[in-house]
């Protein structure tokens, strides 16, 4: 055996957000972080998900029992092997992103362990990818939303996205404010996170589309479980508006489902939920099979090099949570610069570490 794994440590993190935070159907005060390291012939490899304890529960009894002596450098049969370790727990949710902060980790260990990129170590693609400004809750006030919005315009970004659903009669007042200070030439995206109906999504595009001047993608308008009511929408939406979602698949199965459904314009998926590098790369496959266009979910730091590895990418989320907490607990996080977030093509594996003060600014 080349690299027996001899540690996974586990840490839960919980990052209060800088202001309450909300979206069509959620509302919410922080932010919950797993973060995985596991060590193997003396390299370590960091993973982390965002999600709460319980995931943390699964990595450090389940998963550790599955990694322990295991070889570190063969990625692909530990991420088979968590998979059927869970089977019985239920492997979506907390154990999927579980899983996903490990083969993260794996893979971050296994490009450490050669000198060389995690993204290059991949196969990159590209070194940098474009990303959109994502944030604008429904919690914000008019100036929060101009702040924030504007803000990202005037720093490059070219798309950015704001949260919409939860007061649908506020909505075309909050997308005018937000195009007044994003300016014509920059797209606005919106997110209802499900909290619609198919034929209230209609309704609700269209009003949005016209108050915006102009919308650019309409994201869970309806459930992501509802494939026949994202289809409908999709069909029946102006058709300058893409139709998206995937923020919860957990697999290729999943994703499959929503792109033979024909339920979405650009496929969306999360390289801290859908089974880490091994399956946002599947995942990115099976979209570029069926001529749709990937785009990462959040966490921009891993997306910086999830994202490279996949053929046909639209671009990832500068999610305003995760790029504000990821510098607060991780050194080498990736800047935005013109819109562009790009890696580092010569630092071995992501290039993130674990601050030494965020364990006790953070855990327990
Ligand atoms: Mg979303």
């Amino acid at each position: 055996m080349r690299a027996p794994i001899e540690d996974v440590r586990v840490t839960a993190l919980t990052v209060p957000t800088d202001r309450p935070e909300s979206d069509g159907t959620l509302a919410w005060d922080h932010t919950g972080v797993v973060v995985v390291e596991i060590e193997a012939a003396g390299t370590t490899g960091l993973g982390w998900t965002y999600a709460g304890p319980g995931a943390a529960t699964v990595l450090s009894g389940t998963l550790a029992a599955v990694l322990d002596g295991r070889d570190a450098d063969d990625v692909g049969a530990a991420w088979m092997a968590m998979r059927r370790a869970v089977r019985n727990d239920g492997e979506p949710g907390l154990a999927a992103c579980a899983i996903s902060a490990a083969d993260v980790a794996l893979w971050d260990r296994f490009s450490r362990a050669r000198g060389t990129a995690l993204a290059v170590a991949l196969g990159a693609f590209r070194e940098a990818v474009p990303v959109y400004g994502s944030g604008g809750f429904c919690s914000y006030d008019d100036a929060t939303l101009r702040e924030q919005l504007g803000g990202w315009a005037a720093a490059g970004m070219t798309m950015v996205k704001m949260k919409v659903g939860a007061d649908p009669a506020a909505d075309p007042h909050r997308v005018r404010v937000a195009r007044e200070a994003i300016g014509a030439d920059v797209a606005l995206l919106v997110d209802a996170n499900g909290a619609y109906d198919p034929r209230a999504a209609l309704r609700h595009a269209a009003e949005l589309d016209r108050a915006a001047g102009g919308l650019h993608w309409l994201e869970e308008p309806v459930s992501s479980r509802d494939r026949a009511g994202l289809a409908f929408v999709r069909g029946h939406v102006a058709p300058g508006i893409a139709v998206a979602a995937g923020e919860y698949v957990t697999g290729t199965e999943d994703a499959l489902a929503l792109l033979a459904a024909g339920a979405v314009d650009v496929l969306q998926a999360d390289v801290t939920r859908c089974g880490g590098m091994t399956g946002f790369r599947a995942i990115g496959a099976l979209a570029a099979a069926h001529g749709i266009p990937l785009s990462g979910h959040c966490a921009p730091a891993l997306h910086a090099h999830a994202a490279c590895c996949v053929e046909r990418i639209a671009h990832v989320e500068y999610f305003h949570d995760h790029a504000r907490l990821e510098p607060m607990l991780f050194t080498g996080v990736p800047e935005v610069a013109g819109g562009t977030l790009r890696i580092a093509p010569d630092r071995p594996g992501h290039g993130l570490e674990l601050r030494p003060d965020a364990v006790s600014r953070f855990g327990g």
